[in-house]
């Protein structure tokens, strides 16, 4: 690392926030090879490995373009991507799309865990393309993510963008980091749920959403 990019990095460590937030329009340090490539390069050294091995030369901007994209959702704005597709609708039953598959990384220990989300929510005069309920679930867990936050955040964002009578998220998922490390439990399940509106208030929506959730095939 030559003195500017060393600059550059200490710079990007110390204003995390300054590239990440907003409608993608500012590019994060991750999109930079000069200043991300060298610091997986270390991690590489740190780990006892040889950097210009054969196998690994390339690992640097391997893992820096896959990092990226798995956090690519830090610079994307639902309310910008979601809203377009949002059309004024008079149907007031349950809208459901169930096993929404699911891909994240813990932030704890930056591994993965996955598995699925059911999204549901009753309109209230609005409704929006099916396709862009897991859209959003992508948006959200293409961050470090905890599950709770994970599944508040996707409810939150179709309370915002629908102000429907009620929504309702659960996320089943699996932890490599519970799975391949500390406890090692292979076939844990962490089940986490968001009941906002008419879902956590009236026992019947509450209930059907529930049944139909708990119907999943794995
Ligand atoms: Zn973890």
């Amino acid at each position: 690392m030559n003195d500017e990019q060393a600059e550059a990095t200490a710079y990007a460590l110390a204003h995390p926030d300054e590239d990440a937030g907003g409608a993608g329009t500012m590019p994060r340090a991750i999109d930079d090879a000069a200043i991300a490539e060298p610091l997986l390069r270390n991690l590489l050294l740190a780990l006892g490995e040889d950097p210009e091995r054969e196998g690994l030369v390339d690992t640097p901007k391997r893992v820096r373009k896959s990092l990226a994209f798995l956090t690519e959702g830090y610079a994307q704005d639902p309310q910008a991507i979601l809203g377009t597709a949002v059309f004024p609708e008079h149907y007031d039953a349950m809208v459901l799309v169930k096993d929404i598959e699911l891909y994240s990384l813990c932030e704890h220990h930056m591994l993965p865990f996955f598995g699925r989300a059911h999204v549901a929510y009753i309109p209230n005069g609005k409704i929006v393309g099916l396709s862009k309920l897991p859209r959003l679930v992508d948006i959200f867990s293409r961050r470090l993510q905890v599950q709770e936050r994970l599944t508040t955040q996707i409810a939150q964002a179709v309370q915002d963008l629908l102000e429907p009578r009620g929504v309702g998220v659960v996320i089943e998922a699996s932890h490599l980091c519970m799975m391949m490390r500390g406890v090692q439990k292979q076939n844990s399940r962490t089940v986490t749920s968001c009941l906002l509106g008419c879902f956590k208030d009236d026992a019947q929506t509450r209930a059907e959403f529930l049944d139909l959730t708990r119907h999943t095939h794995h």
